[in-house]
């Protein structure tokens, strides 16, 4: 069974809500593959589903997606909206489709409302968080509600980039946002959590991080030694608190990558993802997952990383095919 950890789902009346978070953004970007909650989107998302061997898809926004802004009202309409338009696919769906709930942030004291709505009315599986918000990474303290709340009740938080280009003209100025900074921005929340020590605070949280962590699993060696000789009071080296974190395979493909991610963090770390509908650009829903069958890896490893992390990392254990 193939849980999909990382796809995307933008129903279009939460298309309308968030529009005036992201004012100038094109939010018609997606919606030439199957992303909203149109019928025929709905119909076309589950046959490629089908056709890839896919058991079910654990939805959440993409970049510059979620229901973040300065303005309270309208970051809390948007989160409810899309978890609640979420929350009814997966009722109508029980075996195809779960949800991460989305929380209205900066605005701490809502989001955590939303959280416990989301978790304990709503039934999604976990939260989903984008690695920054306004420009200030979800690692900041002023975020530790949502980890104190996801922690007590041993759940999951899915990050995932906002597409900012990390902040940084050296990206944004070479139109590199996509190709390199969602990469850093994954590899920034992984040391920025390792820095505030967080895994080892709360530690009945799962992360799961995307892209297998964009540089992370060529970097343990050298965070053991130069990252520890900036942060001396960390519990543990940096890449024991690294291989705590879950991993999805979203990387376009890459063989090198994927058997690098196996060798830092092994089999039982690592979950498919596809970033639907993003990557359809490239390459067929199946695809996305069918490469991870030809790499070079041991055949157990291929369906633990295939089949059976995601199902254990999700607590999915009462979930039929
Ligand atoms: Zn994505």
């Amino acid at each position: 069974m193939i849980v999909d950890v990382h796809a995307h789902h933008h129903p279009r009346a939460y298309n309308e809500a968030i529009a005036p978070l992201y004012p100038g953004a094109n939010l018609d970007g997606l919606a030439r593959f199957p992303d909203t909650d149109d019928e025929a989107h709905i119909a076309a998302r589950l046959e490629l589903m089908d056709e890839a061997g896919v058991s079910m898809q654990v939805l959440s926004p993409a970049a510059g997606r979620a229901p973040y802004g300065a303005d309270e009202r309208t970051a809390v309409r948007a989160a409810q909206l899309g978890n609640d338009a979420n929350a009814a696919l997966v009722e109508r769906y029980p075996d195809k489709f779960r949800s991460f709930v989305s929380l209205p942030l900066p605005h701490i004291a809502a989001s955590v409302r939303e959280l416990r709505r989301g978790i304990d009315e709503l039934g999604m599986v976990g939260v989903n968080l984008h690695i920054s918000v306004l420009d200030r990474s979800v690692a900041e303290d002023e975020f530790l509600p949502i980890d104190d709340e996801v922690d007590q009740r041993g759940g999951v938080i899915f990050y995932h980039p906002c597409n900012n280009g990390i902040c940084s003209p050296l990206i944004t100025d070479y139109g590199l946002n996509g190709a390199l900074g969602t990469s850093l921005e994954d590899a920034a929340i992984v040391l920025h959590l390792v820095a505030k020590r967080i895994p080892t605070q709360f530690e009945n949280i799962r992360f799961v991080i995307p892209h297998l962590g964009g540089p992370i699993p060529m970097l343990l060696e050298r965070l053991d030694n130069q990252f520890s000789m900036k942060h001396r009071r960390l519990a543990e080296p940096p890449c024991v608190t690294a291989r705590r974190f879950y991993y999805d395979t979203v990387a376009h493909g890459s063989h090198a990558a994927l058997l690098c991610a196996w060798k830092a963090f092994g089999a039982d770390h690592l979950l498919p993802g596809s970033d639907y509908p993003v990557l359809l650009a490239h390459e067929t829903y199946a695809r996305t997952f069918s490469w991870i069958r030809e790499v070079d890896l041991p055949a157990a490893d291929i369906d633990q990383i295939l089949e059976r992390t995601a199902p254990t990392v999700l607590d999915l254990g009462g979930f039929r095919r």
